[in-house]
């Protein structure tokens, strides 16, 4: 446990297995004086987590997203924080999304059916219930059924960009999510740059169209990854984000909310980039 910070968190509401309440608890307990929920394509778990937060003055909570968008050959998600959940552009998009993916998930759920491994829908629907429905649901079937231990487990050969059974989502572009972000009044990171097959030349193309940060600290970063990122989003001139990339799921390698994360300056940085933005318009 080394930060006081975590922008980067999931719920029920998406991926995540705790409730926004239980999330927000977790995270006051271990000492947490901001944090924002980040949940896939949808904003549903922000009231729940705002009105658990009164329970704790000292914790604030941000409302944030995680949008997931697509390069050639690659995936690249951003997140969004100090955006409006009223918005009402930016419901209709992510409802859209989220159609998608249910649209996604069964397809996902037939592809597995021709490579032997057989699931029911309706344990895929379970594990997501009222969420926004994610490859890690598909995942938790397949452990259910007793395909795989962990949830992760499932990504290489099947769930995972060049697995088995993957399916492409609905088309949005990085610069795509970014517009999206700041036309709901907030201002966009991209998350877990690492991640990406070319970082450096990832970072340098989205730099230019209206990313205010960048993941560096990411508690599955070692100190080397994280000093690099630092590196770069200096270069770059990116606010340095992070945080624990939360969900619950079950994976034996899962860090705790809290793990890493950025220095309170720049939750600081952020809140005004967004307020300087929402000025202009
Ligand atoms: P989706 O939103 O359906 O594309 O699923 C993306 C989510 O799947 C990520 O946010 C992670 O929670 C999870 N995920 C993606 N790749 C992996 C992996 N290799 N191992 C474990 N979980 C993964
Ligand atoms: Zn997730
Ligand atoms: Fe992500
Ligand atoms: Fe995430």
């Amino acid at each position: 446990m080394s930060a006081v910070v975590d922008l980067h968190l999931h719920t029920l509401a998406s991926d995540g297995r705790l409730t926004p309440t239980e999330l927000v608890r977790l995270a006051a307990g271990r000492g947490l004086k901001t944090i924002a929920i980040t949940d896939h394509d949808t904003t549903d778990g922000l009231a729940e987590a705002f009105d658990a937060a009164r329970e704790f003055p000292g914790l604030r909570v941000i409302p944030g997203i995680e949008l997931s968008a697509d390069v050639p050959g690659d995936e690249v998600h951003v997140l969004g924080y100090f955006i409006d959940p009223g918005d009402p552009e930016l419901q209709a998009e992510l409802s859209r999304f989220r159609a998608g993916r249910v649209d996604r998930a069964r397809t996902m759920v037939e592809k597995l059916a021709q490579v032997g491994v057989h699931l029911d829908w309706e344990r895929v629907q379970h594990f997501a219930g009222d969420g926004a429905v994610g490859r890690p649901h598909v995942a938790m079937a397949m452990v259910e059924a007793g395909y795989c231990r962990e949830p992760k487990d499932a990504f290489p050969e099947y769930l995972g960009r060049n697995g088995l059974a993957y399916v492409e989502r609905v088309k949005l572009t990085p610069e795509g999510a970014v517009g999206m972000i700041r036309r709901a009044g907030g201002v966009a990171a991209l998350a877990h740059p690492a991640y990406m097959n070319d970082m450096e030349s990832g970072i340098a193309n989205l730099a230019g169209s209206g990313l205010s940060g960048m993941e560096v600290y990411y508690a599955k970063y070692g100190d080397d990854t994280v000093r690099q990122l630092g590196r770069l989003a200096r270069q770059y001139r990116l606010i340095p984000c992070g945080g624990s990339d939360y969900h619950g799921m079950g994976n034996s390698d899962e860090l705790p909310p809290g793990e890493a994360g950025p220095p309170v300056e720049s939750v600081e940085l952020l809140e005004a980039a967004a307020d300087a933005a929402r000025g202009k318009r």
